[in-house]
């Protein structure tokens, strides 16, 4: 079990950090995905900037035969934070505060996270483990 203050260090780490630093991170942790095929040819995208809207990253197909060349994907694609518009640094955030067991109206008012966000969010680690859980109860 992580201990509270890890999870505090967590938060402080994910409200902080620079986007690169926070995607790099996700990655290693496998929150993100390190590695995804183009599903038209199969093979590796490359990891491309997009500066100007996003998590600053997307995927690109960057095989000249492929009829999608240059086709892009987002960088959540495949991952919790595929859906939500809100920022990796917000969802994260939501995501360790929950994990504190902290009370929503905390996480709403300590970074002002709305509190539909914090909502979606929470359902959605709901619904991860409940379905988690029934796999467990079935095998
Ligand atoms: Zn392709």
């Amino acid at each position: 079990m992580v201990a509270k203050t890890d999870y505090e260090r967590l938060v402080l780490f994910v409200r902080t950090a620079s986007l690169d630093v926070l995607v790099q991170r996700l990655m290693s942790s496998g929150l993100l995905k390190k590695q995804v095929r183009c599903s038209h040819c199969t093979l590796q995208m490359q990891l491309g900037t997009n500066a100007d809207k996003g998590d600053g990253f997307r995927w690109i197909c960057m095989n000249k035969h492929c009829s999608h060349y240059k086709t892009t994907i987002g960088l959540r694609v495949g991952s919790f934070f595929a859906g939500f518009k809100a920022s990796l640094s917000d969802l994260c955030t939501v995501i360790f505060c929950w994990l504190l067991e902290k009370p929503a109206k905390d996480i709403i008012a300590d970074f002002g996270i709305s509190k539909n966000l914090a909502t979606k969010v929470t359902q959605k680690l709901r619904g991860v483990i409940s379905i988690g859980f029934k796999s467990f109860f079935v095998n």
